[in-house]
């Protein structure tokens, strides 16, 4: 298979890939995104307890740096199936949440500046 950066084709070719195993019936939305938070959680744990030294190790050594690319294939294909089950085009979905963003946190108001729920705008 050639990966093609054709995020229609990934989303065809993981739709075949779970139609030839007969897996589509498995997949419900709600017991989608419990899988897609369980591979969350996966990532989150390639970094737990680990110090900012031992995560750029994570990140320079490619053995190690594997895993986490497993993990963040493992989040997108369970978003692409989403996706399929509930008749979304991620790109379209993606463009347009762009455009919202880019008039939700327009330059001179953002440049710098993290939001947290509690804290508000901060900046670094
Ligand atoms: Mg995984």
């Amino acid at each position: 298979m050639s990966m093609v950066l054709d995020l229609n084709k990934i989303k065809d070719e993981i739709r075949n890939f779970n139609l030839e195993r007969d897996w589509d019936r498995f997949h419900n939305v709600k017991d989608l995104i419990i899988a897609l938070t369980s591979e969350v959680g996966e990532l989150a744990e390639c970094y737990r307890w680990l110090t900012e030294e031992e995560i750029s190790t994570i990140h320079s050594v490619p053995e190690k740096k594997k895993k986490v690319e497993e993990e963040i294939a493992d989040i997108l294909i369970y978003l692409l199936i989403i996706s399929y089950k509930v008749d979304i085009n991620v790109l379209e979905a993606i463009e347009q949440k762009l455009e919202k963003n880019k008039l939700r946190y327009p330059v001179d108001k953002s440049k710098s500046l993290h939001s947290n729920p509690i804290m508000g705008f901060k900046g670094k």
